[in-house]
């Protein structure tokens, strides 16, 4: 049991998030680099033709050089086990970044240092601000021409109302990035680029003196900033880190490594190790209680030579130990896991044990859903990961109605992989849903996969609908007769969902019928 808290206390599981851009492949592929687990910088990154870890299984993913699956990268640094849970990289939002957002316990932000907030920063800021987790920010590109380090302090402040607590510091702008400030550890470290870029950084400690002699008039710009950085009190809190609160800042450049030992390191020292998980009673199921996981993302085929559906597990409490019999706690069924493994992009290895904070690939997985638990001893069920509001929807039919049922197995394996929400009605028929996305990717995603695995061309139409709410029977009928609505039915949940053009119209119809149920889905609130 104390082997079981040891283990967890040593975990680290975070995500890297960013606006597309930003730089999160490069930040990838430098933290694994600087952690060692893999030997040469570019295994990670899939993007110029190398044979990448990063999830490019897809074809799709390979012509648009975009990362559609999440998995997760393990490595040991310092002793301490990271998990860095994959997202998305497209420019769309999609569900899936939500749901990886369920399974870490810190986030690492990256701005690039030239745009700052970007609209993705701001929503992805918003998500973890609903789910609690921690912020780490970093700032990154400082070897390039940006913006302030106090101005793009100010605007995260102003945009998020987290306080933001520089760790770092930086030393020279414009381009000419010499080192930082170390403001925690009281050190002044050099930046020195090695041949060949994507390899470690050299750096080298500097006494004040050195950095005054060396580093001139940058170095005295940046200790001025640093003493008002003091006087007004932005300094790291762990207590209002953990609360999101604040948010810890370092700056850096990933291409050159500039910075990436040091977030290795901040990760080590402040982020937070897994912690009991509330379960669907509230009730935090302790670490050491026997093993519980949630289900928080499904994938099939992400292997075309084996027709299989892997489910990434988070575990929350107990030890691991592949072949168990597990508890699926959705359908009081047992669930064996003789294949479990850890999957990034197309490197799979098995999985003999793991701790609370790890990530474990499930082969075989076809009664698993995202936000199942599954669990041994004790019985226990975490609460759903809310689904999104969808703000896209799109007709989906058969081109050729020879291939309905392949079309109607493959839509119902993409509802329950959570790859779209699938929505029904009397009206439109059972071989004509209603897809319903958070970000309009996921349609091709959907259209994609349709014809690459099941072999059926669809046709979708984009409908006018902007808005979901949640309504109820009584409401139903009254609403659908409404000019600019439809209701549906949600196929994975069976709940209502009245869909609206626009808030104008949804208004409108409320201001007519007063009674009528129409709850926000998540996103709003
Ligand atoms: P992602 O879309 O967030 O995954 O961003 P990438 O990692 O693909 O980076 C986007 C672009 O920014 C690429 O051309 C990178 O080489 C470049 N880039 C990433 N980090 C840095 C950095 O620290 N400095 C500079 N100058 N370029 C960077």
């Amino acid at each position: 049991m104390a082997a079981i808290l040891q283990e967890a206390a040593r975990r680290r599981t975070f995500a890297v998030i960013s606006h597309p851009d930003a730089g999160k492949s490069t930040m990838t592929e430098a933290l694994a680099l600087h952690a060692s687990a893999i030997s040469q910088a570019g295994a990670v990154h899939g993007k110029s033709g190398r044979r990448g870890v990063t999830s490019d299984w897809m074809e799709m993913e390979k012509a648009r050089g975009i990362s559609i699956t999440s998995a997760a990268l393990r490595f040991e640094y310092r002793g301490h086990m990271f998990n860095l849970v994959d997202t998305p990289g497209h420019a769309d939002f999609s569900e899936d970044t939500y749901r990886v957002l369920a399974a870490v316990d810190c986030a690492v932000m990256l701005l690039d240092a030239a745009k700052g907030m970007e609209p993705q920063t701001l929503k992805l800021f918003e998500v973890c601000r609903h789910r609690r987790i921690p912020v780490i920010t970093f700032v990154n590109k400082w070897d390039r021409p940006g913006r302030e380090a106090l101005e793009l302090l100010d605007e995260i402040e102003e945009r998020t109302g987290l306080k933001p607590t520089p760790i770092t510091w930086p030393i020279g702008t414009g381009g000419f990035f010499h080192g930082v400030a170390d403001r925690t550890a009281d050190r002044i470290v050099r930046y020195t680029r090695t041949p060949g870029g994507a390899t470690k950084a050299i750096e080298t400690d500097l006494s004040a003196e050195q950095a005054l002699a060396e580093l001139g008039g940058d170095w005295e710009r940046a200790k001025d900033e640093i003493d008002l950085l003091s006087a007004i009190g932005s300094d790291h809190d762990q207590k209002t880190f953990e609360a999101h609160e604040s948010t810890p800042v370092l700056f850096g450049a990933a291409l050159s490594n500039f910075g990436v030992g040091r977030l290795l390191d901040a990760m080590v020292d402040i982020a937070p190790a897994p912690t009991p998980r509330p379960d669907v009673a509230e009730d935090p199921r302790p670490l050491e209680e026997p093993f519980s996981g949630l289900v928080f993302k499904v994938q099939a085929n992400m292997d075309p030579s084996h027709r299989d559906r892997i489910a990434f597990v988070r575990v929350c409490s107990g030890r691991f130990e592949r072949g168990m019999v597990l508890v699926h706690a959705a359908t009081a069924r047992p669930f064996a896991t003789k294949y479990a493994q850890s999957v990034f992009g197309q490197e799979r290895a098995t999985i003999d044990e793991a701790y609370p904070g790890d990530v474990v690939g499930l082969v075989n997985a076809s009664a698993l859903r995202p936000g199942d638990t599954l669990y041994d001893g004790p019985p226990v069920e975490f609460p759903r990961i809310p689904s999104f509001a969808p703000e896209h929807f799109s007709t989906a039919r058969v081109r050729d109605s020879s291939r309905s049922k392949q079309f109607r197995k493959g839509i119902e394996q993409l509802d329950a992989e959570g790859v779209v929400q699938v929505l029904r009605s009397d009206v439109r028929g059972d071989q004509s849903p209603v897809l319903a996305a958070v970000g309009p990717m996921q349609f091709d995603v959907v259209k994609h996969r349709m014809a690459a695995e099941f072999n059926t061309e669809i046709l979708m139409d984009r409908l006018d609908f902007g808005i979901a709410r949640l309504t109820d029977a009584e409401s139903a009928p009254i609403l659908a007769r409404q000019r600019g609505v439809e209701v549906f039915t949600r196929s994975l949940d069976g709940v209502l969902l009245a869909l609206f053009t626009d808030e104008w119209r949804m208004r409108g119809v409320m201001r007519d019928h007063p009674d009528l149920v129409l709850n926000a889905l998540l996103a709003d609130t």
